[in-house]
């Protein structure tokens, strides 16, 4: 027969160049990556020995019988073997990381390789795969369509499996995957009908090459800056340690005093910077063991062994006592670093990141060079955060939200003018204990469940002022808690202002209380939906003025109409402290003077308010008055006939 032996040829130049192009890079040694070599071995296998079996078979009579046997046996399995590696490399491939499970590979994709591979090798005995007649010439046995229809089978199934896992990949990913199997598949059917042509081995290779790249990119794992492997690669390498039971070490490692460096030495320099970093540490620690989890953090994982763990703790911290150089410009760098050992304080890859990163961050402030075990503390915190998540999921689908109502007293005209709507949770259980704003409001932040939360309370807000036309019982409006998060909407202002036309509800009822916050993370549309809401009549409140970023800033920039002092502001100017008091004063009369109106929150007793009252203080609402209340509360609360005999 003249066989076309071009094909694998091809074949073998491309595997070749496969192989070494995968060994010279570094690599993270995942179950997809390591079927994908398997598969290029067998590919380079089975086309050399498809090679020499033409050459054997041709002089047959110069070869040994049991050679020959043997390179064919090798020649079948490995070209055996190809589509069933196939069919793990495009398993994998398909696996969404969750996935990574351990694997419990179906008896139905395991057992027909075997009992193919167990014909095979019996052949010499039982000549059922192949044989070789008097003249020594090669003769397919009875069960050689068998061999041909189990590797039909994975071909198939490959395909389907394809086919069937389109939702987890990128649209390019996907149509690669699926026009390789099928071409894989018209190889397989080529070869069959034209048995010369040789070209799987050429069709597979390229196949795999083709999905490994697009696939499995191996870039992926490596930081652009430094040429370590990056988080992608640490979080593939921890899930295999942990999938392994393996018990491993890890230090974090944080650089601190990067954000300001990059203004003065430029980004170039700061790139360079890290770059000197990681080759100090590599210098200590195996390449391949460094990972660089974030800009500042970066983690190198170690056998478990506490004099390894010490030894490169001391050369770490070591390697931050010298200033490092940049254009002879000598450069400190502050460095803090966490360890833990696995799986005893961390049992899974999200555990270990939460520890690393966040016992790091909590070190700020601390002397350069500190070393601490992770604060474990924070997986309970994260747990109760995800409890909280839980219920508050629960809360949204069902609505189990109640708003209440905090009066706040005008202290010019002695009575309640105005209020201030607050959410509860509606719980059935106390399976959690108490789950207050403060708690909840901050997760439903981080997970956008704030804008169903904030629709709902406006509504009730709206739906509770129309009922009982509290402007009927001497209240002028209700203050309403926008968070950060709805501030960035471009289309809050729109989704407010129907929600009140929606229930015919009359502007000016409405004053939004936004913190500080808002302004920093989204100015321009903060300032934008404050226009549009102002200029239809509703009026805003910086809340919480006296606590963390508040600056003048806000007060200049924004138009906003009335500035509630937090409560620890208040609180702080009652005590001893005669400093605070004239901060509190003199914060009063600076508001005054710009014509912007005061409440102070948090006012508990007779004497506070009577000095806020002496300071010049507008408003005052808190404890002393009433705690939130239920709607049905506030409105007996009003109807009470000394609504308007309150005095001070
Ligand atoms: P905030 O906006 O500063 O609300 C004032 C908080 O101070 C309320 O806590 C109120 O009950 C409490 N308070 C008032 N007077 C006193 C007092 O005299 N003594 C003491 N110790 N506390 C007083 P609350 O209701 O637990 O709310 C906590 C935070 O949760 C609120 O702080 C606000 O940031 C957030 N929040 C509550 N409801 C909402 C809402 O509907 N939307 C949004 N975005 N946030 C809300
Ligand atoms: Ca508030
Ligand atoms: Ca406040």
């Amino acid at each position: 027969m003249n066989y076309i032996y071009q094909f694998d040829i091809a074949a073998i130049i491309v595997s070749l160049a496969v192989i070494s192009s995968f060994f010279a890079r570094k690599t993270i040694p995942t179950r997809k990556f390591k079927a994908f070599v398997f598969e290029i071995a067998m590919i380079l296998g089975s086309s050399t020995f498809d090679l020499i079996s033409i050459y054997s078979l041709a002089n047959a009579e110069s070869f040994p019988i049991k050679l020959n046997y043997l390179i064919n046996i090798i020649y079948i399995v490995t070209t055996l073997l190809l589509p069933f590696c196939f069919f793990f490399c495009i398993y994998f491939a398909t696996e969404s990381l969750d996935d990574e499970g351990p694997l419990h590979p179906k008896l139905l994709f395991i057992f027909p390789i075997i009992v193919a591979v167990f014909i095979v090798i019996t052949t010499p005995v039982t000549g059922l795969a192949f044989y070789f007649d008097e003249n020594l010439n090669y003769i397919h046995g009875p069960l050689f369509p068998v061999l041909f229809g189990i590797s039909f089978f994975y071909l198939i199934s490959t395909f389907v499996r394809a086919f069937g896992r389109t939702k987890i990949l990128l649209k390019d990913q996907t149509s690669s995957i699926i026009f390789y199997s099928f071409a894989s598949l018209i190889a397989f059917i080529l070869q069959i009908l034209i048995p010369n042509l040789m070209i799987v081995g050429f069709m597979a290779s390229i196949a795999t090459l083709h999905i490994f790249i697009s696939v499995e990119n191996p870039a992926k794992y490596i930081d652009n800056d430094t040429g370590c492997f990056n988080r992608e690669a640490f979080i593939c390498e921890t899930k295999r340690l942990f999938q392994r039971g393996k018990t491993f070490r890890i230090v974090g490692i944080r650089i601190s005093g990067l954000k300001d460096l990059t203004e003065l030495i430029g980004i170039d320099n700061e790139t360079f910077l890290i770059k000197s970093i990681e080759s100090e540490i590599t210098k200590i620690c195996k390449k391949r063991n460094l990972y660089r989890l974030s800009t500042k953090y970066f983690a190198a994982i170690l056998n478990d062994d506490v004099n390894t763990q010490q030894e490169f703790i001391i050369q770490l911290r070591q390697i931050f006592k010298e200033p490092f150089k940049i254009n002879s410009i000598e450069i400190s760098i502050s460095d803090y670093i966490t360890y833990l050992s696995c799986p005893k304080d961390a049992e899974n890859v999200e555990d270990v990141l939460d520890l690393i990163e966040n016992t790091l961050a909590e070190m700020s402030g601390k002397e350069s060079g500190s070393v601490v075990k992770v604060n474990k503390q924070i997986l309970v915190l994260r747990r109760r955060e995800n409890q909280v998540l839980q219920v508050l999921k629960q809360a949204v689908r069902k609505t189990e939200f109640e708003v209440f109502f905090q009066p706040i007293y005008c202290l010019k005209k002695n009575r309640f003018t105005t209020a201030e709507a607050l959410i509860r949770l509606k719980l059935d259980s106390d399976d959690y204990g108490f789950i207050g704003p403060e708690e909840f409001i901050p997760i439903a932040e981080k997970n956008g469940l704030i804008l169903q939360i904030g629709e709902f309370v406006f509504e009730n807000v709206c739906r509770f002022l129309v009922k009982e036309r509290i402007w009927e019982k001497g209240i002028e409006y209700i203050h309403v808690n926008l968070s950060a998060v709805q501030c960035m909407q471009e289309k809050l202002a729109s989704q407010l202002l129907s929600i009140m036309d929606a229930y015919h509800l009359d502007y000016k009822y409405i004053n939004f209380e936004v913190t500080e916050t808002a302004a920093i993370v989204s100015s321009e549309k903060l300032l934008s939906n404050m226009n549009k809401m102002i200029e239809k009549g509703i009026n805003f409140a910086l809340d919480d003025y006296g606590t963390g970023f508040s600056n003048t800033a806000s007060l200049i920039n924004y138009p906003f109409h009335t500035i509630k002092l937090d409560k620890s502001m208040v609180w702080a100017g009652f005590d001893d402290d005669n400093k605070a008091g004239r901060i509190v004063e003199h914060t009063i009369n600076m508001v005054k003077s710009l014509n912007m109106e005061v409440i102070a929150e948090g006012v508990e007793s007779p004497e506070q308010a009577q000095k806020l009252k002496k300071m010049g203080c507008d408003y005052i609402q808190g404890y002393l008055f009433s705690k939130p209340i239920t709607g049905k509360q506030f409105v007996e609360l009003l109807n009470k006939e000394d609504n308007n005999k309150l005095e001070f």
